[in-house]
């Protein structure tokens, strides 16, 4: 029962990417170390479930997520795989996360001593603990935090460390001063524990593609290279196995018209045709998320690039057409279209933003279809 999309604005995501990028990885990493597919934020706009049943398929071991709901959406879905929930969850949460075997982040002791309210569980409840090693977002900071939050989960039975991790905030760059003292400093509150946990990672796309390999501990949090895009243009310059982008946005013309010169489009009437032309109508507008900044940016027609002219309205947008063209004719506005390719990177250049930002700002309006 694949439902039925009547507008022709859609999402396409390859996921025989998602599974190259995947096994492209592992065959990098090796068979040892496991991949942890970050799903989060909608697998960053491209569709949790599908995603996850790809990267399951693909051998990711785990599935990370940002939020608690999220979580729920994944567990709806799978039964089986382990799901972590990376950033901050509410204390409300535990009595379910027990149930339904979803791993938590405990980031402070404070957090723990608020979660011992909900004690006795259904489950022990396995824990990942987050280290701040320099990101500044959330995990303890100090050896003493760690010390005395490892003690506290211990002297619980409802409670067990299953892991331990940090977050890099420099990994993408070339300068590897910050992520070497962070990278130290890990290392260092790690080796003061008594026992290693199950599960020790650190590493994002950026840590897992381009630095030392004994930071891949016993798993790497797999995110934006899944999806086919760089952390970074310095990544780009070293990567070690080529990755596929999945995402695609397209669309149809819906109208055509001949415009005479010293005619205008859109509100504002901004822009003003200098010769006669032909204008078409694209279904898309900032309520899709191709938000207004994006004016000025190309799309493919025929195999050729065109520009967005005027205010991109909320629901529709108009392009001056290289030639005339039938109504229905494609419309690429991220992805190939024969000879030509625009990417989530060029969008990403003209907002001044991350290409991370792009899929994740495309909203729930936008079907997303998988080929
Ligand atoms: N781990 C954590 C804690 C994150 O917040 C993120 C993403 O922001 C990732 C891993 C994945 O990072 P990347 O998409 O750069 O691989």
């Amino acid at each position: 029962n694949t439902p039925i999309y009547y507008r022709p604005t859609k999402a396409v995501i390859d996921l025989q990417a998602i599974t190259h990028n995947i096994s492209s990885l592992q065959n990098y990493i090796g068979p040892k170390i496991q991949i942890i597919a970050v799903v989060k934020a909608n697998a960053y706009g491209h569709g949790d479930v599908e995603v996850a049943k790809t990267a399951i398929e693909a051998g990711a071991t785990m599935l990370a997520v940002a939020t608690p709901d999220e979580a729920v959406h994944i567990r709806e879905n799978f039964k089986d795989i382990d799901i972590l929930v990376l950033g901050a969850s509410p204390h409300t949460f535990i009595p379910f996360a027990s149930a339904e075997n979803i791993i938590l982040t405990v980031f402070s002791t404070e957090w723990l001593q608020l979660a011992q309210q909900y004690t006795p569980l259904l489950n022990q409840l396995r824990l990942h603990i987050k280290v701040d090693s320099g990101m500044g977002r959330i995990g303890v900071s100090t050896k003493e935090e760690l010390m005395e939050l490892y003690t506290m989960i211990n002297s619980s039975d409802d409670f067990l460390v299953d892991g331990i991790f940090t977050h890099f905030a420099t990994a993408d760059e070339e300068d590897s001063m910050y992520f070497d003292n962070q990278a130290t400093l890990f290392k260092d509150f790690l080796g003061a524990l008594p026992q290693k946990p199950r599960l020790v990672h650190v590493a994002n796309t950026a840590t897992a593609l381009v630095k030392d390999p004994s930071l891949h501990y016993d798993a790497v949090r797999f995110g934006i290279s899944m999806y086919g895009l760089l952390p970074s243009s310095y990544v780009g310059t070293k990567l070690p196995f080529p990755i596929k982008p999945a995402f695609s946005l397209q669309t149809e013309l819906v109208h055509i018209k001949k415009m005479q010169a010293g005619q205008s489009v859109g509100y504002g009437a901004t822009y003003t045709a200098e010769e006669d032309c032909y204008i078409g109508t694209i279904p898309i507008g900032y309520a899709d998320g191709m938000i207004r900044k994006l004016s000025g940016q190309e799309v493919l027609v025929g195999g050729k690039r065109a520009k967005i002219v005027g205010r991109i309205c909320m629901d529709q947008s108009m392009i001056l057409l290289p030639e005339a063209y039938n109504v229905g004719e494609e419309v690429v506005l991220i992805g190939c279209q024969q000879q030509e390719e625009i990417t989530i990177d060029d969008w990403a250049h003209k907002l001044q933003t991350i290409n991370y930002e792009v899929p994740c700002v495309i909203t729930a309006r936008v079907p997303r279809v998988y080929k």
